[in-house]
């Protein structure tokens, strides 16, 4: 059996959003820059695609910009508020220690720059706290960006009562919302956001296509530089056909989501149930706060990687926070974050599911996993140290 379950990392695209691209691939192939009557089409299908995803978000048209994914509405939301506040004389950037890479890193360019950057510690449900934002905001605070859910251990932030703080203090506030979008409702005007996120690969679009939103009077630096698009703020040809069903897809998952969510959610709470009978297991992240699809746990004395290899031989494509694409042997930041000691950050696992999954899919998961990490502690000479009382139990 073939199990996806690495939605977090990227989702299939959806039949609704294939088919709402496919003419803008084919027949309707205008630039959208041009004059004549052929590329109106496009044009049109553009603004029409503006209101979508405006609509989904409960923002103006107007506050959308198009972007090539979340790393790009991440590092332009950033950079576009370290600006605006140094002309100001603002330099204190505020963010967490768990956020997505595409903001981190962005952050640590501009502390190069002279940025000062305090990022706040998560508490070990994976949630942040409003006093720690409050006592690290200051007089020259030009920007809060803190992500909407996290995109390893799927908890959600206490977004409306961030905004709320931060639009008091007339502190701009960005969200990452990229696993948010198309799984869980957002409001950006109740929510009091100024610029927001998303991607549209991680809700049933095709890679490569994004947005930022950014609410009217928030100046946007250009990541990009060229031709007018974009109101002038996002240069390059649209990708017409990308954005066209970025649309489709966020409509329809918004459409569709409290029956999606009511379908993931017994099968990932089956997921942990299961999952956590192994012994010296443990679930990373608050089931209280957290977006529907995503579980994360650690199972002491093993490699993820490990894990990770048997779980394809068994057809399960799952992610793990440890040893990163970088080849690096470090664990994750997230759950270092969380307070995990790096011997249990290294034995996690990510499962991430949709509503594409079905239940006999995490049966199998459920069959397949304990088998493989009991194997894989029997290898182990850190669990022999465990049984042997020769080191103690961290979990
Ligand atoms: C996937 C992801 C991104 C990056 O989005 P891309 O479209 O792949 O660039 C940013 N933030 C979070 C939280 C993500 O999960």
């Amino acid at each position: 059996m073939f199990v996806y379950a690495d939605n977090a990392a990227t989702t299939q695209v959806s039949k609704t959003a294939l088919d709402a691209m496919l003419p803008y691939l084919t027949e309707i192939y205008g630039n959208p820059s041009s004059l004549y009557s052929f590329a109106q089409k496009a044009t049109e299908a553009l603004q029409e695609a503006r209101e979508t995803v405006a609509a989904c978000l409960n923002a103006d048209p107007r506050e959308i910009y198009f972007t090539s994914g979340g790393s790009e509405a991440d590092n332009q939301a950033i950079v576009s508020a370290a600006r605006l506040g140094a002309r100001k004389g603002k330099k204190h950037l505020i963010s967490t220690k768990f956020e997505h890479h595409a903001v981190l890193h962005t952050l640590a360019r501009l502390e190069k720059e002279g940025f000062e950057v305090t990022l706040l510690d998560v508490h070990e449900d994976g949630v942040v706290r409003l006093e720690d934002l409050e006592a690290a905001i200051r007089e020259d605070t030009a920007l809060v960006t803190i992500m909407f859910a996290n995109n390893e251990i799927g908890t959600v932030q206490p977004i409306a009562e961030i905004g709320a703080l931060c639009r008091a203090r007339k502190i701009p506030f960005h969200t990452d919302a990229v696993q948010a979008a198309g799984h869980m409702a957002i409001d950006v005007k109740a929510m009091n956001i100024d610029m927001l996120s998303i991607s549209g690969h991680k809700f049933h679009a095709p890679k490569g296509v994004g947005a930022l939103y950014a609410r009217k009077g928030m100046v946007l630096t250009n990541i990009i530089e060229g031709g007018a698009q974009e109101r002038g703020k996002r240069a390059g040809t649209e990708n017409v056909a990308g954005i066209v069903a970025m649309a489709a897809a966020l409509k329809e998952s918004c459409v569709h989501m409290e029956e999606n969510t009511a379908k993931i959610i017994p099968m990932r709470d089956k997921l942990f149930a299961e999952l956590s009978k192994i012994p010296h297991s443990k679930i990373n992240g608050s089931l209280e706060h957290h977006v529907p699809g995503t579980v994360n746990m650690c199972f002491e004395g093993i490699e993820g990687e490990s894990l990770l290899l048997m779980l394809d031989d068994a057809g399960i494509c799952a992610s793990s926070g440890s040893a990163c694409t970088s080849g690096s042997l470090d664990p994750s930041h997230v759950l270092l974050a969380i307070g995990l000691p790096h011997e249990v950050a290294h034995g996690s696992l990510r499962l991430s599911i949709g509503e594409y999954n079905t239940m006999d899919q995490i049966d199998h998961i459920i069959a397949t996993v304990p088998g493989i990490v009991q194997y894989l502690r029997n290898m182990s000479p850190v669990w022999d140290e465990l049984q042997k009382g020769e080191r103690p139990h961290l979990i």
